[in-house]
């Protein structure tokens, strides 16, 4: 329960980020080494609540064992809270950089006080884990003889591989990129998760015994009616990677780009040549305009600062969130307020302003008469709801304003999972077009093969791809031996 008086005691305090013109600097990431005491303060905050909300209902999506860790780290017992955050979540140290922490909105104290820091708890402790070399390779005792083939290797499909591996099933897992990892490798820059800290995990999971097969795209030159005859299941996490589009008139000029292949090219060749290739979209001395927001948004928003743009401004089409929870949004629900990211704190540092922009629609791209993009015509819109209860937008009259731009980013968020497999496999699909598996089950229409993360619920978060794929494991050991000693998610 941490220190009775803690919460009394300390105040919150997340541990900080670098100051935002000197990390602007590098891709390094931006979080600073804490001292233990910071650590065990913050834990010590934890108050026995009797009904820990942070880690069900509303709060953490995994169930992770948050106030019993939480104390742990108080009493300094590193070890013991390392074992407890590994029972339920794989890969703490991609959600301790990464996740959002609904768990901290569901906290109990966050009812009075500023919430417990979870989520930084959770990364120091992976961290020292990984310092002490406590981390190692957990291979099975005994195998079976059953192969399961993962198709994806984000969040969803390590997780799912590493349980499967765990109940002694020979697993491989295959990536149509040359790196593994999905959005952990190619998605979110390495100035939030650095790419060491991903290698290093699929590092131990190759030491557990699991196969990787990189640059195989399953459906193109992979066969996935084959991988399904050869294997005694097949799971499907391959995400929801079909950009959002803008299709408004001057779409098809050069400059216009989808926030992934804007970071995908970045990241690939900070790791292959450190950007020395020049095989990536440069932002440098570009007035850059990102439209949509999200994780997606504020990571286009870091990496064109850290390339040197020469403005940026991010469009918005919801209003302005409030600073404080709206009446209609209690606790202990994901707080809707307004947050200010790392890319938002890196544009205020250096050009004073923050860069959104609210309320505003893109009508359409202009050209600067060569086939170059050279900004955007916009509109103001405002919210309201109609008799039926529903928002409706309109425009307002005389709003109409030109932001220049010579490239623009479109971070509007993702439609689904691609359609080569579903086709080829004759998989059902939801009124979303993700593949139709009911959640806690994820078997699809087709015997055998099973879905995962976000091609079956929609992009969503790196701690759901885990959640959906120890699911989908446990599921699949079913499947193959009639039970499962793997653990069953709520
Ligand atoms: C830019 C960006 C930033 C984000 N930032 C955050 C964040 O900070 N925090 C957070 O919690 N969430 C974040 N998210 C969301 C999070 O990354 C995803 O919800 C999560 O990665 C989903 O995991 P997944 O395993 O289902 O899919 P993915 O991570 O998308 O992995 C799917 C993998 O499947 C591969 N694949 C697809 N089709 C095939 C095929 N046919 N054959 C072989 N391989 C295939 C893809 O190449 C990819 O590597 C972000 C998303 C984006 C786009
Ligand atoms: S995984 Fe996310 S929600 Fe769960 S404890 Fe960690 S930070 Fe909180």
């Amino acid at each position: 329960m941490g220190k009775p008086t803690g919460f009394k005691e300390f105040p919150r305090q997340a541990v900080p980020y670098v100051n935002p013109l000197k990390r602007l600097k590098t891709w390094d990431e931006f979080l600073v080494e804490v001292p233990e005491d910071h650590l065990r303060e913050q834990g010590a905050r934890c108050m026995d609540c009797g009904v820990p909300f942070c880690q069900s209902a509303t709060g953490c999506p995994i169930d992770n064992l948050i106030p019993e860790w939480n104390d742990l780290v108080y009493r300094g017992r590193w070890r013991e809270a390392l074992d407890r955050l590994h029972k339920t979540n794989n890969f703490p140290e991609f959600t301790g950089r990464t996740c959002p922490a609904p768990c901290e909105g569901a906290c109990v104290l966050a009812i009075i006080e500023p919430a417990v820091t979870i989520k930084n708890i959770e990364n120091a402790i992976v961290d020292r884990g990984f310092a002490e070399g406590w981390i190692k390779p957990e291979p099975p005792g005994e195998r079976t003889d059953k192969k399961v083939a993962v198709i994806g290797s984000g969040p969803a499909g390590l997780a799912c591989a590493q349980q499967l591996n765990r109940a002694g099933h020979t697993v491989t897992v295959y990536e149509r990129d040359d790196r593994i990892g999905g959005l952990l490798m190619y998605g979110i820059p390495n100035m939030k998760l650095d790419k060491a800290v991903v290698d290093r995990r699929v590092g131990i999971m190759r030491e557990e015994g699991i196969q990787f097969v990189t640059n195989a795209h399953v459906g193109v030159n992979t066969d996935v009616r084959e991988l399904h005859d050869e294997n005694d299941a097949l799971v499907l996490a391959c995400g929801a990677t079909r950009p959002r589009d803008l299709p408004i008139p001057g779409r098809e000029l050069n400059g216009i780009h989808f926030a992934m292949e804007f970071l995908l090219k970045n990241t690939k060749s900070l790791l292959d040549s450190k950007h020395e290739d020049g095989d990536y979209i440069d932002a440098k001395d570009k007035k850059v305009i990102v439209i949509g927001g999200g994780d997606t948004g504020t990571d286009c928003i870091g990496t064109s600062m850290r390339h040197g743009c020469a403005s940026l401004v991010n469009f918005e089409l919801l209003p302005q969130p409030p600073d404080e929870r709206a009446p209609d949004n209690p606790w202990p629900e994901w707080p809707v307020i307004f947050r200010v990211d790392y890319g938002h704190q890196e544009v205020a540092a250096k050009f004073g302003k923050d860069p959104r922009e609210y309320r505003v629609l893109s009508k359409r791209f202009l050209d600067d008469g060569q086939g170059n993009v050279a900004g955007i015509e916009t509109v103001r819109v405002e919210w309201t709801k109609d008799d039926a209860d529903k928002w409706q937008m309109t425009e307002v009259p005389g709003s109409e304003q030109t932001f220049e731009a010579d490239l623009v980013l479109l971070a509007m968020g993702f439609l689904g999972p691609e359609d080569t497999l579903a086709e080829r496999l004759g998989l059902e699909r939801d009124p979303r077009s993700n593949f139709q598996a009911e959640y806690g089950r994820y078997a699809t229409n087709v015997d055998g093969v099973f879905a995962a993360g976000d091609c079956r619920r929609g992009q969503s978060l790196v701690v759901w791809g885990i959640g959906e794929g120890r699911g989908a494991a446990r599921a699949v050991d079913i499947y193959l031996m009639g039970h499962s000693d793997l653990p069953a998610p709520d």
